[in-house]
């Protein structure tokens, strides 16, 4: 079987990014799989959309970052590139709670390998206000990690106006607000935490798991086809209820999985479970 080293040890791969993503992912793939990590400084990303909206992302979330990951295989002489997408809004089953889905894509031109991982930040720092003047939202927007996290600013209704973005002073913060807040025509302005990586120390973290988990992925092995990336594909649900045995949405297994061949293992949950709390039942706790 063909090791992981021969496959990625030594070599160097594009970064895709304009956002300091390099700071969470280049660790990762140097420490786990040997990869160094180079960051084109003539890529303009935003062509493929932009968090505030000024731009519309073509297509699924997938595609656009394999998109991202292709453009930087343009640059000479590399043929591995990793790009990174985010994408947040509420949560399915519960829209109170804000919840942040990061995705990461490896492609390797040599072998033709596209492998791709995510992971789900259930706490994401991912809020916005509608206000009339900074006062009124200065504890919060404190609370959200101001000024580490930066804000953007934009008019709450039309006419739509370019966004201020990546704003991390009060002064800064407050001049955009009045601005905004003078030319929407309910008189206020929409402010919200920047997305983007390098002003978002949550998501920065988020990114950083992430890459050390599909690093660890791509060190192993398909034990029929010998591609890097054996890992969980996907989860089944349905773990039994312990009163009744009903099915739950809980996880029952998880599928491991590679992504060149059929090769599939089903793997009983990690912690051990087989049985899934009432709480959680339809029938026992409607
Ligand atoms: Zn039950
Ligand atoms: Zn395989």
């Amino acid at each position: 079987m063909q090791g992981l080293a021969s496959a990625f040890a030594g070599r160097r791969a594009v970064l895709a990014t304009m956002h300091g993503k390099e700071r969470a992912i280049g660790p990762a793939f140097r420490d786990i799989l040997g990869i160094d990590i180079e960051v084109p400084g003539d890529l303009d990303t935003d062509q493929l959309g932009t968090f505030s909206g000024e731009i519309e992302r073509p297509g699924s979330m997938d595609e656009v970052l394999v998109a991202k990951a292709r453009l930087g295989l343009k640059v000479p002489g590399l043929d591995l590139a990793i790009a990174s997408e985010g994408s947040f809004g509420p949560h399915p089953q519960m829209p109170f709670i804000p919840v942040g889905l990061e995705k990461i894509v490896l492609i390797d031109a040599k072998s033709g390998l596209v492998a791709i991982d995510q992971s789900v930040d259930l706490s994401p720092t991912y809020v916005s206000w509608e206000t009339r003047c900074l006062t009124d939202i200065a504890d919060q927007v404190r609370a959200a990690g101001f000024p580490d996290q930066a804000m953007i600013v934009r008019p709450h209704i039309f006419p739509a106006s370019r966004a201020q973005r990546g704003l991390q002073t009060l002064e800064n913060l407050e001049a955009a607000i009045v601005q905004a807040a003078r030319v929407s025509s309910d008189g206020l302005a929409f402010v919200q935490t920047d997305m983007r990586a390098h002003f978002n120390p949550k998501r920065m973290m988020s990114i950083g798991s992430l890459a050390r988990k599909f690093a660890g992925r791509l060190s192993r092995t398909c034990s029929m086809c010998a591609a890097p990336g054996w890992g969980v594909k996907r989860t089944e649900q349905g773990l039994p209820c312990s009163w009744c045995g009903a099915p739950t949405q809980w996880v029952l297994y998880e599928v491991l999985g590679c992504y060149a061949c059929d090769n599939e293992r089903p793997m009983p949950r990690s912690d051990g479970l087989t049985e899934a709390d009432p709480a959680h039942c339809q029938y026992c706790n409607p």
